[in-house]
Order: structure tokens, then sequence, then C-alpha cells
């Protein structure tokens, strides 16, 4: 039993993957959180759901259109009901929250976290679109406000384990590891033919659907390098990507005496998500435990940017700076919702994001919320002018 009171906790986008798993690490240790709000994009049924089981302060549902459902459901119930962007902002904001759970995908979730930094709340961070789009904002908010961010995705928070301890200036290079995906042993020839369904089988992890197809076609460790540069202000050339299939390593750290520190696993999102939620403490619960008698080799091998450029896209846009991070994010939003749509091929995800940052990325760097919606705004138009031409 913890002798401190327990923590505020708000979680963004809880009926997702990292959500629902969130409210199940949550339920782990009752004692040490107090849910105060919850938000959904549009899922009406496992909002009310969740908010008739931990009955938070309020909730909020991104779809305005669904708010009345939303009331109604929740009208014999003391929850308030937000809606829209506005209604994230309040969750994200709430005084008896010091903690949020950002777990909203895409742009979206970007300024909700935005504001609860600026309100001086840690945040647990899953969306790496965030640091993608906005990692100087970001940055900047967090030593404005006092508040930190907690890394939530697997890889990064095996750098911050394996940093706890350590002298940050002791770091030579990291390693994030990646699963290679589905198509990590297909014909490249054959990469057009791609179906969403094959690729949203993914060999490791359970996610949500745009993440799973930016696993596929490595963007998302694209936008992990990207995540990564800002999480632990590295320049882009001491970050590595090595393709691991096992997904048992889930990053590593060498350090400038020689040694490698690396965190390990199975791939289960709730060790991670409890890590952001109990730091600086661990706390004893039951996930699934690594079983060596059941793991025959550990292989790794070099990623194949030729087949998948979408990674050396990232790596470009990083370097480039200014707006192209912020046009790789929307372009490749857009194009994956037009994908899973089957609306467009599976390679024209990266001609969408390459033509796209050709066309529109700009050096300067944004220094605001409403430039970056600007330039994920035109990315978006470019992108569907492109694809699907009137
Ligand atoms: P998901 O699609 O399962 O869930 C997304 C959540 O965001 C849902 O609650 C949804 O209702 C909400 N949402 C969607 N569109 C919205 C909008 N326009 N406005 C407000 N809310 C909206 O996604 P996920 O897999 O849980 O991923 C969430 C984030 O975490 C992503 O940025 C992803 O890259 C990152 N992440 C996920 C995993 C994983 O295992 N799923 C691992 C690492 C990082
Ligand atoms: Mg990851």
């Amino acid at each position: 039993m913890p002798a401190s009171s327990p923590r505020g906790l708000s979680i963004l986008g809880s009926t997702g993957s990292v959500g629902t798993q969130t409210l199940e690490v949550a339920a782990l240790f009752p004692e040490r959180f107090v849910i105060h709000g919850l938000t959904a994009g549009s899922n009406v049924d496992l909002l009310a759901e969740q908010a008739r089981r931990v009955r938070p302060q309020c909730v909020a549902i991104a779809d305005a259109s669904k708010a009345a459902t939303l009331r109604d459901r929740l009208a014999d119930t003391a929850v308030e009901v937000l809606a829209g962007a506005d209604g994230l902002r309040e969750v994200a904001t709430l005084d008896a929250a010091d903690l949020v759970m950002g777990a909203v995908v895409g742009f979206a979730g970007l300024p909700p976290v935005l504001a609860a930094l600026r309100a001086g709340k840690d945040v647990a961070l899953a969306n790496k679109e965030t640091l993608v789009v906005a990692g100087a904002l970001v940055t900047e908010a967090q030593r404005a406000h006092g508040a930190h961010v907690l890394p939530v995705d697997s890889e990064h928070s095996a750098i911050f384990q394996c940093l706890t301890g350590e002298d940050d200036a002791t770091v030579e290079r990291i390693v994030l590891t990646a699963s290679g995906g589905p198509f990590r042993t297909r014909d490249p020839k054959t990469f057009s033919a791609i179906t969403p369904a094959e690729a949203l089988d993914h060999p490791n992890w359970s996610m949500g659907s745009k993440i799973t197809i930016d696993s596929a076609t490595l963007m998302n460790k694209g936008l992990e390098v990207i995540e990564a540069r800002w999480l632990f202000d590295l320049a882009p050339d001491a970050i590595d990507v090595l393709v691991h299939p096992q997904s048992i390593i889930h990053s590593m750290v060498a350090f400038s005496d020689g040694s490698m520190k690396a965190q390990l696993g199975v791939p289960d999102m709730k060790v991670p998500i409890q890590y952001a939620l109990s730091y600086p403490e661990r706390w004893p619960a039951p996930h699934e435990r690594l079983d060596w008698t059941t793991i025959a080799a550990l292989d790794f091998e070099p990623p194949n940017t030729d087949a998948f450029p979408c990674l050396r896209l990232a790596y470009d846009a990083l370097r480039a700076g200014g707006t192209a991070p912020a046009v790789l994010n929307a372009a490749n939003e857009v194009a994956v919702a037009l994908f899973l749509d089957e609306a467009i091929g599976f390679m024209d995800i990266p001609r969408a994001v390459e033509e796209a940052l050709q066309a529109l990325a700009a050096p300067e760097t944004p220094r605001d919320l409403d430039t970056l919606r600007a330039a994920d705004a035109a990315a978006r138009r470019h992108v569907k002018e492109l694809l699907l031409p009137a």
C-alpha cells in the first residue's frame, strides 16, 4: 500500500490500444491513481462504458456530433460531458490531475498535450506525432512550466530506463530496434500489391491501425528517430536503427567507455506504460515474463531503406528541420488513411511523403502552434490533390 496520496490521472485517447492498456495498468494500482478525465475521438460506446466504470470528473468526445448521445448514456451519473478540441484541452488541463497520458493518434493529440505541459502537468507520451511535429515547442513548454515528458513508446522507454543513473554527457549513441514489420522478407517487387489486411498483420505487436501501417512502411521507426532526437537531445547521426525481428531487445544505449546497455522484455506495451506512470519507482506487476527457454535466437540486420524509403525520408526531414517533420507527418497521416480505405497503394505512401516534402518543406523553425497547423493543413491538401486528382 503506497504511503503517498493517489495521483490524479487523465487519459487522452482512452478508447485506443494504449488508452485501454493504460486503464488496465491503472486498475492494477487502485490506491495509486484517481482518474479525473477520459477522452475519445468518436467511440461513444466504449467511452461511456469506461466512464461508468471509473467515474471520472469529466469526459470529452472529439467528434462533437456524438456529444448528445454520450450525454444521454451518462445522464444518470455525475460525469460532465465535453466535446470538440476545446473539450479535449479542458480534460488535459483539469486542476485535479497532475499526470496526463497522451494516447491520441496523430496531429490531433498535439494541442491537448501542449496545453497539459503549459499547465505544468507531467505527460506520459505515447503520441509520437506530437514530438515529430512540435518537438521544439514541447521542449520549450517543459522548460518554461517545469513539466516532464515521460516516454511511453517501448523503444524510448527502453532508452529512458538505460539512461537512469547515467550522465547524459557519456552517451555516445543510441540504437532503436525495429521488428522490420510484416514485409521484412517479402520481395519488394510485389510491394505495390500489398493489401491493408496484409499490412495490418503485425508479427509482434497488437496496436491501433495507423501505427500498424507505419510499422509496415518503417515510417514508425522514422517517426521514432525524430521522437528520440527531442526526448534525449541527440544529433541525428547519434541515432541508429537496427532491425531485430523478435522485438525482445526494445532498444540500447552506447556509452563513451565502450559499454552498451539494453532493455529487454516480451513485447507488451503495459510494461512501458506502467514505467511512465510509476517513474521514478518500479512497482511489482504480473505482466508476462521473458522465458529464455522459448527464445531460440536474437537476430539483427540493417534496415533496407531502398525497399522502405519512409525511414530515409524521416531522417531527411529531421536533418532539414523547419516545417519538414510536420509536412512528413501530415502527408503520412493522409496517405495511411487513404491506404486503409483502399484508395491508394502501399508504395503511394512513401511517394506522397517524398512529394510533399519536396513541394512544401520550409526551413524556418515554426515558433507557434498556428504555424504548425498551417503546415499540417497545407500538406494534407497537397497529398489529397496528388493522390486523388479530381
Ligand atoms: P488507436 O487508434 O488505438 O487509439 C487512438 C485514440 O485516439 C482513440 O482513443 C481514439 O478515439 C482517439 N482519437 C483518434 N482520432 C482522434 C481525433 N481526431 N481527436 C481526438 N481523439 C482521437 O491508437 P494507438 O495504437 O493507441 O496509438 C496511440 C498513439 O500511441 C499513437 O501516436 C501511436 O503512434 C502511439 N503508440 C502506440 C503504441 C501501441 O502499442 N498501440 C505503441 C507505441 C506508440
Ligand atoms: Mg515504438
